[in-house]
């Protein structure tokens, strides 16, 4: 169903106006609210029952399907992440985290604070299940009841939420780290509620560097400081997994060195870009073709998009900037991947700047001159890329940070074999 649909249903039940209904829907959901959360919640606001259906049964975690209306499960409550959010206009505080028994464990929302934390163990009564990402997850809510359980519950499951940044994936909340922070800038951007100051930037542990924001902009995180993160959530920015720290994140210096490893992991392609996307990657491969709008580009000065013959696909008719970039399909045998590169590492597989580019743009009255230079001095040739991977349904795109011919190019090899044989 979609909104529209949603709306409908609710007005003609509640018997009230649909466009009001569906204003409040699409309210919520902007809000990132459930869909069966917020039709809950329009229900009660025009004195309707909450919806609940079945009475909920007991089940292990594993046998819970996202087809289930409402069970009832005996857990350990494995973390706890504190988040606050915009609901009906209002600032709420959810907590999020995992619970775990001895068959597996399953992702929570609860709405309320029912005061449990980390370590405990509780049977939670009457939870709603909902799917997110074909998985099934539990939603507490008003219809919930949380009773503390004497007896432990046994789970093979680690209570807590220490984990190294290797491990840290999309949608995890009320995670612990130790890092050190390589980069730390403070930015104002624009939200719903005008200009709001964060901080973002890159931390690292021994495990692997991240990309992070500070919701709150703390001041002390400055780079070269190492700190431990208490509760912080895990979301995809631009497809590779990213650090957030809310106001209920806790930072206590570390005094502890935190080693980083400077180097980014070598994978092959094909199983770098299997994992969906991620910050910091190195790989080697076949430059196969240089793609079209490479080489001198144009790009709207408002929102930075290249320019499709002089428009904006957003704003139009504008007055393009230059700008230069590759666009490079590598192969490595395992897989392909499309590396961008930047004005500067363009420059230097151009071999000279922009501007030496424009002049032989102008002399030869056309860009692709640009272009065509570039393609015949790499095309063909190794090259080992750093850089942020996103993987998305049209591609998977290497954010190049380096871009670097391999030493051991196939003609030295192949010389090399040359003497072998003769000598
Ligand atoms: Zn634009």
């Amino acid at each position: 169903m979609n909104v529209d649909e949603h709306a409908e249903e609710l007005a003609s039940t509640l018997g009230v106006d649909k466009a009001e209904v569906k204003s409040d829907l699409e309210n919520l959901l902007s809000y990132s609210v459930p869909i069966d959360e917020a039709k809950q919640s329009i229900r009660r606001k025009h004195g309707g029952d909450s919806g609940a259906s079945a009475a909920p049964t007991s089940k292990d975690v594993a046998d819970i399907d996202t087809d289930d209306g409402n069970v009832t499960v005996t857990v350990q409550v494995l973390t706890v992440g504190k988040r606050s959010i915009r609901y009906q206009g209002e600032e709420q505080t959810i907590r999020e985290g995992e619970f775990a028994d001895a068959t597996g464990k399953i992702s929570y929302t609860a709405w309320q604070d029912f005061g449990f934390e980390a370590g405990d163990s509780v049977t939670v009564g009457n939870a709603n299940v909902r799917e997110w990402d074909g998985k099934p997850e539990l939603n507490l809510g008003q219809s919930t009841t949380v009773a503390v359980e004497t007896n432990p519950v046994e789970t093979a499951h680690e209570t807590g939420g220490d984990t190294d940044l290797v491990d840290l994936r999309a949608g995890d909340r009320g995670r612990n780290v130790e890092v050190r922070v390589l980069e730390s800038e403070e930015r104002v951007i624009s939200g719903r509620d005008g200009d709001t100051t964060i901080r973002s930037g890159v931390v690292a542990d021994e495990s692997a560097r991240l990309p992070f924001t500070d919701w709150g902009a703390r001041p002390e995180l400055r780079e070269g400081e190492a700190f431990r993160f208490e509760d912080v959530y895990v979301r995809e920015f631009r497809g590779v997994p990213q650090v957030n720290l809310s106001e209920f994140t806790t930072v206590t210096p570390l005094s502890r060195e935190v080693e980083v490893n400077e180097n980014a992991p070598r994978m092959r392609i094909g199983e770098a870009v299997g994992s969906g996307g991620m910050f910091d990657v190195e790989v080697v491969g076949n430059l196969l073709e240089v793609r079209d709008g490479s080489g001198l580009i144009e790009r709207c000065p408002d929102c930075g998009r290249v320019l499709q013959n002089g428009q904006c696909r957003t704003h139009g008719d504008v007055d393009g900037e230059d700008d230069m970039r590759v666009k490079a399909i590598l192969d490595d045998g395992n897989g392909t991947v499309t590396a961008v590169l930047d004005r500067e590492l363009t420059e230097r597989l151009y071999g000279a700047p922009m501007d030496d580019a424009m002049e032989a743009a102008r002399e030869a009255m056309d860009k692709e001159v640009v272009a065509d230079e570039i393609r015949r001095r790499v095309v063909g040739r190794e090259f080992r890329v750093r850089g942020n991977l996103s993987v998305d349904d049209y591609g998977a795109n290497l954010e190049a940070t380096e871009f670097e011919e391999t030493e051991d190019d196939p003609a030295d090899r192949a010389a090399a074999v040359l003497s072998e044989v003769s000598a």
